[in-house]
């Protein structure tokens, strides 16, 4: 009798198992052999060879005949995705511990390096969920590193939960209006929970860039809701224009996946126009917006700027003269500083320029590393933020308008 017999023999002598869970503990044994089918064999070999060892599923000391509930599984995920649109799937299986502990107690007991239980069942449910579907003409493949959803079975509380991947949507935005934050801001008042000042609506601002972006998304997606995620964000009354910043938006449970993103892109800046234009609407993976979160993107902005006291246009050029290529030491702001560490920070004035539009007023343009703060260049914020436009003139200056112009950096990568 081969040694592969023998222990069969003895495994099965020490208790019983099914087809399953037999094969499975010599799963790496014979290619393109299903689990039970190497059971069986085993079993009619050692039947032939005098050793009667008939299968009883509900006798098996792994799985307890589990492997029958197989069909029921897959009939459950089929239901469970109806109208869902989807192509790529993975199947999980959260094991009771009384089979994972009979299992790795016969895997020690007789040093065998077969397949853990998990695998063959999410297989085994898998392959025939894959059937039913293919049946109803809606062809699924598995994907164990990108899928569209994941289906977890729960042997124990045999609880089927189906969970929907999040669609992430690039693209960039314009904001024209000095009125509008870029995300949902909840009432400072009453956290969201609805009060007088805030007309019961929870939010501080009843319009967001987020919130005139995403109904569209939502609608056509059958999406439960969205998060956004943008390259940074510009003050509440700064406009983004030029070629808009970068942002992602995560549609959470999209049961439609295929969008005519040109069609929507079109809805989204018909609905919202005057206040926010997207553009370059594109499907990118998750992994985006940690680039887009990472990336500390270079920025131009436009400024117009006011002057406590007339001056004149050598006065400008020999100030913005002495920004050019400056390095500036900007401690957190004190508009900020309630929020956000008190620190100081660095960062260079890459280009600046700008001319005069009276004598108490100037359009300037900064082109600057990722961080610094516009406003409080010019201002100083008292001394905060030095070299300042108001330190170089002797002069208080003060933003009375920002834009951004660009956002630059290359956001997308490989991804593109
Ligand atoms: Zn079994
Ligand atoms: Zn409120």
């Amino acid at each position: 009798m081969s040694a592969l017999l023998e222990k069969a023999r003895q495994i099965l002598t020490e208790g019983d198992l099914c087809d399953h869970c037999l094969g499975r503990a010599f799963s790496h044994l014979g290619s393109g052999l299903r689990n039970a089918q190497r059971g069986k064999a085993l079993r009619i070999v050692l039947n032939m060879e005098g050793s009667l060892f008939p299968e009883n599923e509900q006798n098996c000391r792994i799985c307890r005949g589990i492997f029958s509930q197989v069909p029921q599984w897959a009939e459950r995920a089929v239901a469970a995705v109806e109208g869902i649109e989807f192509r790529t799937y993975l199947m999980g299986t959260r094991v009771p511990p009384s089979i994972e502990s009979a299992e790795l107690a016969l895997k020690a007991h007789h040093e065998l390096r077969g397949e853990p239980f998990k695998q063959e069942f999410n297989r085994e449910v898998g392959r025939l969920f894959g059937a039913l579907l293919a049946e109803r003409r809606h062809p699924v493949a598995v994907d164990f590193l990108d899928p569209e959803i994941v289906l977890l079975m729960d042997l124990e509380k045999s609880e089927l939960y189906l969970q929907i991947t999040p669609l992430f949507i690039y693209g960039r935005y314009k904001k024209f209006v000095r009125t509008i934050p870029q995300t949902r801001w909840p009432c400072r008042e009453c956290r969201g929970r609805g009060c007088a000042r805030c007309h019961f609506t929870g939010k501080m601002y009843q319009e967001s860039v987020e919130e005139l972006i995403s109904p569209p998304l939502l609608r056509a997606t059958r999406g439960t809701g969205t998060a956004f995620h943008g390259a940074g964000r510009e003050d509440i009354d700064a406009l983004m224009l030029g070629t808009g910043r970068p942002f992602v938006i995560e549609i959470k449970e999209p049961k439609v996946r295929t969008l005519d993103l040109i069609k929507l892109q079109e809805e989204i800046n018909a609905s919202a126009a005057g206040k926010v234009e997207v553009s370059e609407l594109r499907f990118v993976k998750g992994s985006v917006v940690e680039r887009l979160k990472s990336i500390e993107a270079e920025k131009v902005y436009e400024a117009r700027v006011r002057f406590a006291e007339p001056i004149r246009p050598e006065q400008l050029q020999e100030a913005l003269e002495r920004l050019r290529g400056a390095t500036i030491e900007q401690r957190t702001p004190t508009r900020v500083v309630h929020r956000r560490a008190d620190l100081v920070r660095t960062r260079r004035v890459l280009e600046i320029s700008g001319e005069l539009l009276s004598p108490t007023e100037a359009l300037i343009r900064v082109h600057c590393e990722g961080g610094l703060y516009i406003k409080e260049l010019v201002s100083g914020d008292g001394g905060r933020t030095r070299p300042s436009v108001s330190e170089l003139l002797r002069i208080p200056s003060e933003v009375m308008e920002l834009n951004v112009l660009e956002v630059l950096g290359d956001f997308l990568g490989s991804e593109s």
